[in-house]
């Protein structure tokens, strides 16, 4: 194999990343989400590059891609790096694929230079993280370090088919959750390089910074419960709307959220029924989204939401039901590995910001098998979940160097 030039593997890389944005279950649209044809299809293509690099590749029975290097030695340690390969509705070509695709062009550098290291390494593609399908993210990575559960399995999506369905229908009929797919004795720690999705990197002139930890962050399934009527003949102080109920709802937990920076509040998903022009809603059911870098926060804000939620329904003679489907609290990232990643940033970029992120990833959930770091990439006015995701190539080529960089650094202290 030639010797590859950074400059090449990045052009590579980007191209790659274009390609991989054009498998989508929406024309003219990327949009991947779980177990569809198209993430079959990003496996089968992502697939193809891992065993281009010299990886053997394997998909696991939650749908991840997993392509592994061959185990330097017996009882040899294993680096993981990875992001997901699903995506959000319409989505960019960068959240997530950067993550999977970097580390592959990143260990093809490496064997251009017939550069060899003391651990193996896994590069994962996860088959699910953005909660698009079933309202609640990460079932890849939880289903990888052996923590999907019973209620994972139970969620629906709105053709009203479980995950457990889903995830049997594509393992011959049956499927009970696996087990972790390491213990946590055979693993160095898990590297997971992301767009920044904000504008912290751009403001400072960096291509890449380092990440301090990942903010908490629970979801809710929310349901206001009323009753139907007829829009013309129903007075208004016999109604029971359930959606202006949940209108209430919504705008008390944005202020309550403006009230306490830095929490953030969000509800993203409002469904009323029966839904039709003349008729008042019966039910209405939202989902929320609450995020704090302090785990205390969250749980502060969600005890009060809660609260807020009873007294609304109760003032308007409405049910009131919250179900959580989602709760993680804040991950710190590993000082050690972060301390090393740092090194390879200042090595680059001459200095090294370490961010906060606001926005969860994989590392949430690997972080309770390995330890984990994340090197953040410069993406064009912290635009991301859209189209016009973009990361210029020389960031690209900088984010290279920096894994490469990294990668040659823990070689060199699990040597030592
Ligand atoms: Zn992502």
């Amino acid at each position: 194999m030639p010797r590859q030039s950074l400059t090449q593997a990045a052009t590579r890389l980007s191209r790659r990343l274009g390609q991989l944005a054009r498998v989508s279950e929406d024309r003219g649209a990327t949009t991947r989400t779980f177990m569809s044809p198209a993430m079959h299809r990003a496996n089968a293509l992502v697939g193809g590059w891992m065993r281009g690099a010299g990886l053997s590749v394997r998909v696991d029975p939650t749908g991840n891609l997993i392509g592994r290097t061959g185990a330097p030695a017996k009882g040899a340690k294993t680096l993981l790096m990875g992001s997901h390969l699903d995506t959000v509705r319409d989505a960019g070509r960068f959240d997530g694929a950067l993550g999977v695709l970097l580390p592959i062009a990143a260990l093809e550098v490496v064997r251009s230079r017939g550069l060899t290291f003391p651990f193996a390494v896994e590069v994962l593609g996860f088959s699910e993280e953005e909660g698009v399908r079933f309202s609640s993210g990460y079932l890849g990575s939880k289903g990888y370090v052996g923590r999907l559960g019973k209620s994972d399995l139970r969620l629906r999506d709105c053709w009203g088919i479980s995950v457990g369905e889903v995830l049997a229908k594509n393992n011959g009929g049956r499927f009970s959750p696996p087990g972790p797919a390491h213990a946590a004795t055979e693993l160095i720690g898990y590297l997971e390089v992301h767009i920044e999705q904000g504008p912290v990197l751009e403001a400072r002139g960096l291509a890449a910074g380092v990440v301090s930890g990942i903010a908490g962050q629970t979801r809710a399934r929310i349901e206001f419960g009323g009753k139907a009527g007829h829009a013309g003949t129903t007075p208004m102080p016999l109604r029971k709307d359930a959606l202006a109920g949940a209108a209430e709802f919504i705008l008390a937990a944005e202020a309550a959220a403006r009230a306490r920076p830095p929490l953030v509040a969000t509800v993203g998903q409002v469904l009323a029924r029966p839904g039709a022009a003349n008729v008042i809603a019966g039910a209405a059911e939202l989902t929320l989204d609450v995020r704090h870098p302090v785990d205390a926060g969250r749980r502060a804000a969600c005890t009060d939401l809660r609260k807020a939620g009873r007294g609304i329904a109760k003032r308007r003679g409405l049910t009131f039901c919250m179900e959580v489907t989602q709760d993680n609290g804040a991950v710190p990232c590993s000082g050690e590995l972060t301390a090393l990643l740092a090194r390879s940033v200042r090595g680059r970029e001459g200095r090294c910001v370490a961010l906060a992120s606001g926005a969860g990833h994989d590392a949430v959930i690997v972080s309770s098998l390995a330890p984990v770091a994340m090197l953040f990439v410069r993406c064009r006015g912290g635009i991301s979940h859209h189209p016009g995701e973009f990361v210029a190539r020389r960031d690209l080529e900088a984010a290279l160097w920096i894994v490469v960089d990294f990668l040659s650094r823990l070689a060199s202290r699990q040597s030592e």
